[in-house]
């Protein structure tokens, strides 16, 4: 459970967070899509306006190009008319003069009336139709000028809207004024020069002199509309407008002589005017835009992009839905996959956890078991993967048959299992499922023993911390694990020594560096109570915890690595005390230290000593490993081959607390060693045991025979020392001569 790191999430948090990531980008490119459209139609509407601008600007000019020339064919058209008269009208008779004006009416078919009048405007001759008489006014502009003057526009019942035009003329050297009636819409062409489809919406012509309309669509329903002039605030208003949304003076704008389009009176959004003025005939020419038209036009076009748009967004809904609903199934197969195990198919530590926190969360019973599977490597290295997987498996189903039994169990690491239950009699049912594990499982063919340790957490113990509750069930298994016990409950305790061991190895590890540990010499006797070695003895004394024994803080050294910088140490300090202790004892004594298995291994920790050797010209015999027979298990061949590359820079070796453990006779003879240390406990009570001194008098034998040098340790008093020299022992260490010394206080044994 410790190796668990990042939990998964609950189901129903995995499902919204899917839905928010999902529909999130969805969101995202509607609002996008959403604003594209608005701009894009705003754009659009612009465009579309200035486009249809652009064409009645156009219309416009094509329309007053269209009527200056016209006006311009019927001005050409009098000159003929003066032409046929250039020898003078005043000799000619007048029925001369009719056939002619009729001849001259005929052949221009859209003349109706044809009127020629003397300079003070007395008609000379008249044909057609002649709505009224000539004023004075006109008559001394159209004198006044070499163009032609066009009068008011007249609205006659049979004829229509009629114009007059005017124009003087020399006639062999007399003035005269030659008027014609034009039907007004066929002169100018206007229908035909304008278009619906264009938007136009109606067109003024509209005489700057006297006001009064040249030409209005309004006249098809009121002809009096020519009959009164347009209200004189209404043209001020409106030429107001014009030099405003121009930003140029009315007089600049009539001799630009451009079409300008702008917002006359009253005009809504959508719709405009496009005025330009005829300087030669003083009108102005006005095109008003027809607004529902564009407005239609507009209108239409933001359909198709809104509908574009609607199926953009469904097709658009359609794909994330989709997404959806794939990222949903493939939440639910992750989810499956994180909540169980690949292996054996039960639920799996990220399931256990989740579970767990639920069940604090809602105040129930929480009982643990840890299950290790202790044996699953050597089952591994002897019987291949295949067969460790079909015992985890095999496991696997006992526990879960249990599930019945209201116990959730799940595979929280690679050889370790979880069980929960808030049952009361859950110790009982785990010590029944530890039995039935105590037979071996029959796995393709052969019958394998599997070895499982359980740690226990228990409610009695108040934790309501999902980790501390983990922790407190670990402890508790690697006590069961530590000391062989098939099921260790957790207790306070556990966790009190747990605390203590960290503690100590926090402080440890600074220790060294602090100056707190320091080294003791214990010496070795021979018969003559001579002392020919001393062992080096590490000590540490905490600053809080006081004096450590090594024997609780080598372990620890031992299992955190910190026990090379520990052994250097100890190196350094022996080579430098030699000299001091050659000092005291007048010779220089052999010294033993005690080093542990890992420095068998650990290649740097040999250059060491050959370095020193070396460099100290340490003679043969000066320096002793003191090696503990427990390196021994990992193989003897592999520490043999070290011992003796250590033998060679000529380091003694000897073999400690030999008759603790795993000592054999057999090793004494096999293995390349200098003395045996015969164990405390060895010795202990000899003088009431007589096979025990039968013992050791053999091994001292044994000894003698492979010239084996032979200490006995834990030598307390004289009697011990007496019976030992009995069997033949020569070689002593204890309490008896001697105890563990700092360099300042030993004194030389006489
Ligand atoms: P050891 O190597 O067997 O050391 C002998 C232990 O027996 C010492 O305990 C010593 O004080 C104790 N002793 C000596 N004479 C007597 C006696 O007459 N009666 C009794 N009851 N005890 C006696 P110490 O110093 O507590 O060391 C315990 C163990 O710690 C050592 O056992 C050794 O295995 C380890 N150790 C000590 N220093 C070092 C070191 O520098 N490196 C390594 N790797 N281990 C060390
Ligand atoms: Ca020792
Ligand atoms: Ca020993």
């Amino acid at each position: 459970m410790s190796r668990i790191s990042n939990k998964p999430m609950d189901n129903d948090k995995a499902a919204l967070k899917a839905k928010q990531t999902t529909w999130l980008p969805f969101i995202l490119i509607l609002l996008s899509s959403t604003i594209f459209v608005i701009v894009f139609s705003f754009n659009s509407f612009n465009s579309m306006l200035a486009n249809i601008k652009e064409v009645h600007k156009s219309r416009v000019a094509f329309l007053s190009n269209n009527i200056n020339n016209r006006i311009n064919s019927y001005e050409s058209y009098i000159d003929i008319v003066g032409m046929a008269f250039d020898s003078g009208i005043r000799h000619l008779d007048e029925s001369y003069i009719d056939n002619k004006i009729e001849y001259l009416v005929d052949i221009k078919e859209e003349i109706i009336g044809l009127t020629i009048y003397s300079e003070s405007g007395v008609i000379v001759a008249s044909k057609g139709f002649h709505p009224y008489d000539i004023s004075n006014e006109i008559l001394n502009t159209t004198k006044s000028t070499s163009h032609s003057v066009l009068g008011r526009s007249y609205f006659d019942q049979k004829k229509g809207l009629v114009m007059v035009m005017y124009k003087s003329l020399k006639i062999n050297r007399e003035t005269y004024i030659i008027s014609l009636s034009i039907p007004v819409e066929d002169i100018f062409n206007i229908q035909k020069s304008t278009s619906t489809s264009d938007g136009i919406n109606s067109i003024t012509l509209w005489r700057e002199n006297d006001y009064y309309f040249q030409y209005t669509d309004r006249g098809k329903d009121d002809q009096n509309i020519y009959n009164t002039p347009v209200d004189k605030r209404l043209v001020e208003e409106s030429i107001s407008h014009l030099e405003n949304q121009s930003g140029k003076k009315i007089d600049i704008l009539k001799s630009e002589g451009e079409p300008i389009v702008y917002l006359a009176n009253n005009e809504e959004r959508g719709s405009f005017t496009t005025s330009m003025f005829l300087s030669d005939y003083k009108l102005w020419l006005a095109l008003k835009s027809n607004e529902q038209h564009f407005n239609q036009k507009f209108f239409q076009s933001l359909v198709r992009y809104i509908s574009l748009y609607l199926f953009f967004i469904i097709i658009l809904i359609f794909i994330f839905r989709s997404i959806k609903n794939r990222r949903h199934n493939y939440e639910i197969q992750t989810q499956y996959l994180v909540d169980h195990d690949y292996l054996t198919g039960i639920k799996s530590a990220y399931f256990f956890d989740r579970f767990l926190s639920k069940n604090i969360e809602s105040r129930k019973e929480i009982n643990i078991a840890l299950l290790y599977v202790e044996n699953l490597s050597t089952v591994n290295a002897l019987h291949g993967h295949l067969i460790g997987d079909q015992v985890l498996i095999r496991i696997s189903k006992v526990l879960v048959e249990y599930e019945n039994m209201d116990l959730t169990v799940a595979r929280v690491g690679g050889n370790e299992f979880a069980i929960y239950s808030s049952l009361a009699s859950f110790e009982y049912i785990i010590g029944e499922i530890l039995a039935s594990f105590s037979e071996p499982i029959h796995c393709d063919g052969s019958y394998i023993e599997i070895n499982i340790y359980s740690g226990l957490f228990l409610n009695d113990v108040k934790t309501k911390n999902l980790n501390d509750i983990k922790r407190n069930a670990n402890l508790a298994l690697d006590k069961a694990r530590n000391e062989k016990l098939p099921l260790c409950r957790f207790e306070t305790s556990i966790l009190d020594d747990f605390i203590h061991k960290s503690t100590l190895t926090e402080e440890l590890k600074l220790a060294v560096e602090r100056q707190e540990v320091y080294v003791c010499y214990q010496p070795k006797v021979d018969q003559y109570g001579h002392i020919y070695s001393l062992e080096a003895l590490l000590r540490w004394s905490n600053r809080k915890l006081g004096n450590i024994p090594p024997d609780v803080f080598i372990p620890i050294a031992e299992s955190t690595g910190m026990i090379h910088e520990l052994s250097r140490f100890v190196l350094e300090v022996v080579i430098k005390d030699r000299l001091k202790l050659s000092s005291i004892y007048s010779y220089c004594p052999n010294v033993a230290i005690n080093i542990s298995a890992l420095q068998m291994f650990d290649k740097s920790y040999f250059s060491e000593i050959e370095n020193i050797v070396r460099t100290h010209s340490l003679p043969k015999g000066a320096l002793t490993l003191e090696l503990t027979e427990s390196i021994f298990i990992s193989g003897v061949d592999r520490i043999s081959q070290s011992m003796k590359k250590i033998r060679a820079l000529g380091v003694l070796i000897s073999l400690d607390d030999f008759g603790s453990g795993y000592s054999s006779l057999n090793m004494l003879a096999s293995l390349p060693i200098d003395e045996v240390k015969l164990d405390r406990i060895f010795v202990n009570e000899v003088s009431d045991n007589k096979n025990k001194l039968l013992a050791i008098k053999n091994i001292i034998h044994l000894c003698n025979e492979l010239s084996l040098d032979v200490v006995i340790e834990g030598i307390e008093d004289e009697g011990t020392e007496k019976i030992l020299q009995s069997v033949g022992a020569k070689n002593f260490q204890g309490y008896y001569y001697c105890k563990p010394k700092k360099l300042k206080e030993l004194t030389p044994i006489t």
